[in-house]
């Protein structure tokens, strides 16, 4: 599930969270307006046609918003620049050295495996004390992004909205059914539940589970009338080096599904070894080499 309408309760939440306006995503809420009584010189519209199209408006709105404030009726390409300069050295200002993205499961969303938001700041927490922020400037960038920041994702199920598969660390929400000696009726709820076709009755009377296609949704166990389903393994998956960029790659998955307390560990494991072999503000992905992430694999023990 995204969210693509401002009347969800969630995506006020989530603008304020990412600093994004609500019409870069949602055709429901009017685009920014250009002041109509403010003129452009030709110069001016052209450098902001060099501006990428979605924040094009935002851009717009800002520079004639500053003109306007300056007593101005007209942009020139002096203005553009003045205000290109301080929307760079805002952003500057607002990078932490890292970034920790939810999905909206904290608000409500039915599919929501656990309850994200204790466990949400005590990664917050982690990610804090590791000072990324200190890191990178020792590693002497100038001019710092947020595409700089260590990324952090936490999905409460496997529908993973908040795209855990490029971060640098990516954690999903699982829960997986454990078959008990409750006689099954063959009702058929839990087969048409599943959406991997991971459940199969037959040739037993009792359902069988097929683990390599289960992604632990725990969507069969709510169905289920007779308990012969009931709530197995539940903890988080987790997904090391996802990235976009130049050279992309999704997030390895590490086998199994872990605690809350063993996730910290790895999250920890992870700065550790990014503060370690970082050089230049290379994203996670390009510094855990296949070795490092099969140590990652043998040092933490999953729950099954
Ligand atoms: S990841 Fe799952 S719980 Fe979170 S918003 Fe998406 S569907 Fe809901
Ligand atoms: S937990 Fe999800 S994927 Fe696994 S068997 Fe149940 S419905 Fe299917
Ligand atoms: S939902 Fe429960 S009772 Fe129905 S077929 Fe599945 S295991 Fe059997």
């Amino acid at each position: 599930m995204f969210i693509n309408c401002p009347n969800n309760s969630a995506f006020d939440d989530f603008v304020k969270r990412h600093k994004v306006y609500k019409q870069e995503f949602c055709e429901h809420i009017p685009s920014t307006q250009g002041n109509a009584s403010m003129q452009w010189t030709t110069e001016a519209e052209e450098a902001l046609g060099k501006v990428p199209f979605f924040i094009r408006p935002r851009a717009r709105a800002r520079v004639e918003q500053e003109a306007a404030q300056a007593g101005k009726t007209q942009v020139t390409l002096a203005d553009v620049r003045a205000a290109r300069q301080r929307m760079i050295s805002g952003m500057a200002a607002e990078v932490k050295g890292y970034q920790l993205e939810l999905c909206f499961g904290p608000g409500g969303c039915p599919n929501q495996i656990t309850a994200a938001t204790p466990f949400s700041e005590r990664i917050e927490k982690l990610l804090r004390e590791a000072d990324l922020l200190g890191h990178l400037k020792a590693r002497g960038i100038q001019d710092l992004k947020h595409h700089h920041e260590f990324r952090v994702a936490l999905a409460e199920c496997p529908n993973a909205c908040s795209q855990v598969q490029i971060k640098d660390v990516g954690i999903i929400a699982a829960l997986r059914p454990a078959v008990t000696r409750e006689p099954c009726s063959g009702c058929n709820g839990c087969v048409l539940a599943c959406r991997e076709e991971a459940i199969s009755l037959d040739p037993t009377p009792q359902p069988e589970l097929d683990a390599g296609r289960c992604v632990a949704c725990g969507q069969c166990l709510p169905v289920c009338p007779t308990g012969t389903l009931s709530p197995g393994v539940k903890g988080y998956r987790v997904l090391l080096g996802g990235k976009l960029g130049r050279h992309p790659q999704l997030a390895r998955e590490m086998p199994g599904i872990y605690d809350e307390a063993t996730v910290l560990e790895i999250v920890k494991a992870c700065l550790v070894l990014y503060k370690t072999r970082d050089r230049a503000g290379e994203r996670f992905g390009a510094v855990l080499t296949p070795e490092a992430f099969h140590a990652m694999i043998a040092r933490f023990k999953p729950l099954g």
